[in-house]
């Protein structure tokens, strides 16, 4: 089973310096893309391979790549930003990458600034990755003195200059608009969209923002063909996915493994398995922010359709298990107050709806709570969904609450009528 994304990552985690990433065949799609191809090349090569976005909204990289203006005439600077905010409760895929392969990332955006045109990258850190933090700095030292960042890399016409920028925290930053409104000094909300950051992004320049996981698979897309991208998919949802298991499994953790593996074999054969005593009920697929799936979902392939079809989505991969001998509504009721807590602000639904339903939550977790909190709770699921707000952030938080209500109803109304938590 080939593993692209996570081959030099050794079992200590310590990265491999430039010399060991060169030897290992890295920057060698930086020659291929510079001297071989055009911007068009890649582009298209990208778009061919089907690679969609692997930061939780799936959408097409070729294709977001392409709305940057092209040709004579179309503005300047352009800008390529990596999404590191990795802030999803449950998810730390891009971590194993920052920390275990940064050259990989620097090589990924050098080949994607090329083909978008891009002359200054920035990787937007979530400040608490300190460790990734560290070694990307030193990586880009090692990058630039070796000349794959700078003027004329490889004596082409080609230059760029990558940054690293820790960013002071915040949920929303993930949101693409909002991570560039905090590069910008300004106050992390999101922006309205049209215009797209393809258009008038960073300082009002063509900017295009893509998660790590999806920067990291652009040099074996160059070096290898857009065939065998495709071909290491058990689906069609092209390549590679970094999956991530925790919750009381044996031996939580992250894995990269063909797109399309299924829920069980994640669970079962990679996680290990529940603990000893715990029996599963239920799973998050793809982090925080996504509907809960139950047993009878198991053998589902794990990839951006086949989830959605079954009323959740891939979102980040990462997946977070519910055992029998914790409380659903506790899960829930700690999940809403991240996502109140992290709830920008900017538009009154999901500012005073999300702490109205953690209120309710609260309450219900307590034993405090009455069976008309429940149509409150199933109302608030429908008047914070899709389309109610600015963003995704509050009808993402409303996943796992109107999930846990189909599936776990019992469970809330065992609180109400017996006045208390039975798991505790
Ligand atoms: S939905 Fe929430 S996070 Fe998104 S803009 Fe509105 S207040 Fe901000």
């Amino acid at each position: 089973m080939e593993r692209p994304l996570t081959a030099n990552i050794r079992p200590d985690r310590e990265p491999l310096d430039i010399d060991g990433y060169e030897r290992a065949g890295g920057y060698r799609a930086v020659r291929e893309a510079l001297q071989r191809m055009t911007p068009e090349d890649v582009l298209a090569a990208v778009t061919e391979s089907g690679l969609r976005g692997r930061g939780g909204a799936g959408f097409p990289t070729g294709q977001k790549w392409s709305f940057m203006p092209r040709g004579e005439g179309a503005p300047t600077p352009r800008y390529l930003i990596a999404n590191a905010d990795e802030m999803e409760p449950g998810t730390f895929k891009d971590r194993l990458l920052l920390e275990g392969d940064p050259h990989l990332l620097i090589e990924g955006m050098i080949v994607s600034a090329y083909a978008i045109g891009a002359t200054t990258g920035y990787i937007f850190l979530r400040d608490e990755y300190r460790l990734a933090a560290e070694r990307l700095r030193r990586a880009l030292a090692e990058a630039a003195g070796r000349g794959w960042l700078g003027e004329h890399i490889l004596g082409t016409g080609f230059s760029l200059d990558i940054h690293l920028h820790t960013s002071a925290g915040r949920y929303i930053c993930g949101e693409e608009t909002a991570l560039i409104n905090a590069l910008e000094g300004r106050r992390a909300i999101p922006r309205t969209k049209p215009p797209f950051p393809q258009a008038v992004g960073l300082w009002g320049k063509p900017t295009v923002v893509n998660n790590v996981e999806t920067l990291c698979n652009v040099p074996h897309i160059v070096n290898n063909g857009a065939e065998w991208f495709k071909g290491l998919s058990r689906t069609d949802n092209a390549g590679t996915k970094i999956y991530g298991v925790s919750g009381k499994v044996k031996r939580p953790g992250a894995w990269e493994l063909p797109m399309g593996t299924t829920i069980r074999e994640l669970l079962e054969e990679h996680a290990g398995g529940m603990r000893g005593g715990y029996r599963f009920r239920g799973v998050l697929p793809g982090g925080a922010s996504t509907d809960f799936l139950v047993e009878e979902h198991l053998d589902a392939p794990m990839d951006f359709d086949a989830i959605q079809k079954l009323g959740s989505r891939l979102g980040t991969g990462t997946m977070i298990v519910l055992d029998d001998r914790t409380c659903p509504v506790a899960m829930v009721h700690n999940l809403e107050h991240f996502f109140a807590q992290e709830s920008c602000g900017w538009c009154t639904p999901c500012r005073d709806g999300l702490p109205y339903v953690e209120q309710l939550l609260a309450a219900i977790d307590d034993g405090d709570g009455r069976f008309e909190d429940l149509d409150l709770l199933e109302m608030h699921t429908r008047h914070l969904g899709p389309g109610r707000t600015f963003c995704a952030h509050a009808p993402g938080a409303m996943e796992p609450l109107q999930s846990a209500l189909r599936w776990f109803r019992d469970d809330f109304e065992r609180h109400i009528a017996e006045r208390r938590c039975p798991y505790r």
